[in-house]
């Protein structure tokens, strides 16, 4: 099954009510791949999901940053996934670094997570990844399998979850993961993907690159076989994230 290619801009805790507008006009005004061939999804911060999903074009689709593990409640400054729902809001971003690192979650948090998220019906871009430690150390997969386990341990389908395969270590740094990087980690994932879970949801489970994604060094990333799309930080703030969506192109000619 071939998988469309997909490109999700994270723009973190960044933006005003203007800069977000700006943004939107930029992306709305910009040429791109046709939705047959890229899956476009924006994370602005949750205060401007609404406005972003009032004045982003119908082609491109919108994902929370996070969201609560279970049923909302007295949970003072969550977002429960029911709420996302309500708005509308498709997609949410489950265990980003940032989080796991900054705010202690944990991989059996995640896991309670995403399988929570999906059981109320929002698709899910799952975030693994190694710190420079990990991976100097030699435990690179040994940490993202343990990260993509607990997500498998508790959900049952995966056609609603994208895996973003995010190095610590290249997140917001710029030092990008070299092309044969990224795809010896997606091509691992892809395995583990096909010995636990089954040679279907490997074959058809995009797993996107992320960390420090440029326009520049997207090209090549992109035409890598088991690199299917780009999870973009700091530059999906700015115009070269068009360049970057438009590296889907290259992967149909890959
Ligand atoms: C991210 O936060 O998901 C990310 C990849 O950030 P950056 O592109 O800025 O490294």
């Amino acid at each position: 099954m071939a998988r469309k290619f997909f490109v999700g801009g994270n723009w973190k805790c960044n933006g005003t009510a203007e800069e977000v507008k700006k943004i939107v006009t930029t992306l709305n005004e910009a040429e791109v791949p046709s939705e047959d061939d890229v899956e476009v999804v924006v994370s602005p911060p949750f205060v401007f999901l609404t406005l972003v999903k009032t004045l982003l074009r119908p082609d491109f689709s919108i994902a929370a940053q996070n969201c609560w593990v279970r049923k909302g409640g007295a949970f003072t400054g969550e977002v429960s996934a029911e709420m996302l729902i309500n708005l509308g809001i498709p997609w949410v971003i489950l265990g980003h670094s940032e989080r796991r690192q900054l705010l202690n979650e944990s991989d059996d948090f995640v896991g309670d997570k995403v399988a929570y998220a999906l059981i109320q019906g929002l698709k899910v871009i799952a975030c693994v990844g190694e710190t420079l430690e990990q991976r100097e150390s030699g435990a690179t997969m040994k940490v993202v399998a343990a990260q993509t386990e607990a997500i498998f341990d508790k959900v049952s389908n995966w056609s609603n979850i994208v895996l973003a395969y995010e190095p610590v270590w290249a997140i917001g740094t710029g030092k990008v993961a070299t092309p044969a990087q990224a795809q010896e980690v997606h091509s691992e994932l892809r395995k583990w993907l096909h010995d636990n879970v089954g040679p279907e949801v490997a074959a058809s489970t995009r797993i996107i690159y992320g960390g420090s994604v440029s326009g520049a060094n997207c090209k090549e990333l992109a035409t890598k076989p088991d690199v299917d799309g780009f999870l973009v930080g700091g530059a999906s703030l700015k115009p070269e994230f068009i360049e970057i969506i438009k590296s889907a192109t290259l992967k149909q000619n890959a």
